[in-house]
């Protein structure tokens, strides 16, 4: 169902009203690894409301590799959430890690994210193949190309057609970077299927320093679009500090992709 068909046509994924990916414009999603507050979000959403940046994201259920570490607000993050996406008119995209979570975060949410170890969690992609709302497929950590659009192809196949695949880096033996953004996968998946395909350049290079050549180039590679971590206060966040960028930075790198956008 994923595969590409003969007539070409490609798969357009709408957010809101306004906001939609796998069409001609470039979309970029903006926000923290995590929510932390509501005075955080709403900062994070007026800095980026006037940039080219059309959506929100942010973690309130997250996969963290230590069962010490935070693992997000839970139901009054997705409420800060819907605040700032209704006040400032941004879609919100936020990680789903079980079933039981779908139905409450639907409520809230624009966007259902799977994460990169859920990508083969097959129950759960049957089941927000059965949700009304887009999802964002992220690729596992060391998954094929070819698992990447079998996990699609589960979710499109439970009966929902709305799904953006995300490169974010894979598994390998350099430390240097967090993980190897794989941007043949993106020129791929461009290939053969209809889907959209956006870049995490940040989860990807785990260092701030990276991402603005990273997005440039994912955005030359034909992804239709980015989706980027940053935080007010940057060495301040509760998880994924090293990545995140500043919100100045954000707008930069935002208006920076344009002229590489009109370029291809
Ligand atoms: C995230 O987007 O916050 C996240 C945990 O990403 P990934 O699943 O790609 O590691
Ligand atoms: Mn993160």
């Amino acid at each position: 169902l994923v595969a590409k068909s003969q007539s070409n046509q490609n798969t357009i994924v709408h957010l809101s009203d306004q906001v939609a990916i796998g069409g001609q414009k470039i979309v970029m999603i903006g926000g923290p690894c995590t929510v932390e507050s509501l005075t955080q979000m709403e900062t994070v959403a007026r800095h980026l409301q006037f940039a080219p940046v059309q959506a929100l994201r942010g973690g309130v259920y997250k996969p963290r590799t230590s069962p010490y570490a935070f693992q997000g607000m839970g139901i009054e993050g997705l409420e800060i959430l819907a605040t700032v996406s209704r006040r400032y008119n941004m879609p919100v995209v936020t990680e789903v890690m079980a079933i039981a979570q779908i139905e409450e975060i639907a409520a809230y949410a624009d966007m259902l994210q799977i994460g990169s170890r859920n990508m083969q969690n097959f129950d759960l992609l049957k089941a927000v193949g059965q949700a009304n709302k887009p999802v964002l497929l992220k690729r596992g950590l060391a998954a094929t190309i070819e698992e990447f659009v079998m996990a699609a192809e589960y979710i499109v196949s439970h009966g929902n057609p709305n799904v953006v695949l995300c490169e974010r880096g894979i598994r390998s033996f350099d430390s240097y970077t967090r993980n190897v953004l794989d941007l043949g996968a993106v020129v791929a998946l461009k290939q053969i299927t209809h889907l959209p395909v956006i870049v995490d350049p940040s989860h990807a290079a785990g260092k701030r320093e990276l991402i603005a050549d990273l997005s440039r180039g994912a955005i030359a590679c034909g992804a239709d679009g980015l989706i980027i971590e940053c935080h007010p206060h940057p060495e301040q966040s509760v998880s994924d500090a090293r990545q995140a960028l500043t919100l100045d930075d954000m707008v930069r790198l935002a208006e920076s992709v344009k002229p590489v956008a009109e370029a291809i």
